[in-house]
């Protein structure tokens, strides 16, 4: 069997009479920057996040980056997230002339590890970002806490959690603001590159408004030096006719992790953990193995792709050693990023080809 480790393909079947139509009318309409597709899906998302605010953007970077900016966030600052993301949550701190202070993580839930935070606050320190890694929400709760204590901003990168919820409440509704992307490959993603940022705080939404379009309101006004990260008009097309599929397909998603979960015990690997309070929606499906590398071919090899998320932390990355995170001491995520693979999973993915993956991932260990 031949397994895909995403199908983008036959989602778009299975939705593609209402795709089609929406870009068409964005074509016909030609409102191919921001316009009347964006201005609904902003609507449908800040519902969707129970937040007041949704403010549209070109890219996962961009929403925290502006998010950052808007917050006044800049040189001799300092900004904790977990050392276990992707390298976009660091290169968005770095831009605003912040300095990233990257604490480890928990080994059980992957996330940023809470009993750390406070020894990496400073006076410098303004504002925690916790990454809802692999779509598992960070305890929220607890975050909050500390931020209030130390009079912190909370930023939620929640690029790998569109609908996961802790405690009953959704990804980005936690923090003064949570970044979202769109690539196409995240649970809801985009024809392309697309992002956004959600807030009920209204004075922040229109600054990031502003800062999204040339720092400004009124054309040819610019009130601030601003960027260009408008969302284009196809996106926020295609976004819309997405969302209302989401949740369906984040139960699919916990469907197969399911299958995964039930036939993968007893092995010699780490699952990834449930915990009752936390609906996750499983962007990725990560298993830990000592014996990465080996299971990895016996995968490819049988039809199965994986892959690693993420082979190299941020602090050994060649273009981020000048960052200061040399002597950074962060042992379990040293340790994952030897030990995790990413089996293959999305909505489309079938009982059998789960069971498949299973079946070989058993065969690897002789059970
Ligand atoms: C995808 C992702 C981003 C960046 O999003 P882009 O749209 O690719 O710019 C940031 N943080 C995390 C955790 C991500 O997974």
């Amino acid at each position: 069997m031949k397994i895909n480790f995403l199908d983008l393909k036959t989602q778009y079947e299975s939705i593609k009479p209402e795709i089609d139509a929406a870009i068409l009318q964005v074509i016909n309409t030609s409102s191919f920057v921001l316009g009347p597709s964006v201005a609904k899906f902003e609507q449908d998302f800040s519902q969707y996040c129970q937040c007041e605010e949704t403010i549209a953007v070109n890219s996962g970077t961009s929403a925290l980056f502006l998010a950052l900016k808007a917050m006044g966030i800049g040189a001799g600052d300092e900004v904790v997230t977990a050392a276990n993301t992707f390298i976009a949550t660091a290169a968005a701190i770095i831009y605003t002339g912040a300095t990233p202070i990257l604490v480890d993580v928990d080994p059980l839930t992957r996330n940023i590890d809470i009993d750390k935070i406070e020894s990496a606050i400073t006076s410098m320190t303004k504002v925690i970002i916790p990454v809802h890694l692999y779509g598992y929400m960070a305890d929220m709760e607890r975050i909050n806490a500390i931020a209030v204590k130390h009079n912190l901003i909370v930023l939620e990168d929640a690029c790998q959690a569109h609908g996961a919820k802790f405690n009953g409440k959704p990804a980005g509704s936690y923090g003064l603001a949570g970044a979202f992307s769109f690539y196409p490959g995240k649970n809801l993603g985009a024809y392309g590159e697309g992002g956004a940022v959600v807030t009920s705080d209204k004075g922040l939404a229109k600054e990031m408004r502003k800062l999204r379009d040339h720092g400004s309101e009124k054309k040819y006004f610019h009130d601030v030096i601003g960027y260009n990260a408008r969302m284009e008009g196809i996106q926020g097309a295609v976004l819309g006719v997405k969302l209302k599929y989401l949740d369906k397909w984040n139960i699919e998603r916990n469907r197969v992790a399911y299958r995964y979960r039930t036939r993968l015990t007893g092995l010699p690997i780490n699952l990834p953990q449930e915990l009752e309070n936390y609906y996750q929606v499983y962007h990725l499906f990560v298993i830990e193995i000592e014996k990465r590398e080996e299971l990895q071919k016996f995968l490819s090899d049988n039809g199965v792709p994986t892959l690693i998320h993420y082979p190299i932390p941020i602090h050994q990355q060649k273009g981020y050693l000048s960052a200061g995170f040399i002597s950074a001491n962060l042992p379990i995520t040293d340790r994952l990023a030897k030990t995790i693979l990413s089996l293959p999973i999305y909505p489309e993915m079938t009982d059998n080809q789960a069971d498949y993956v299973s079946e070989k991932i058993r065969e690897f260990f002789g059970k």
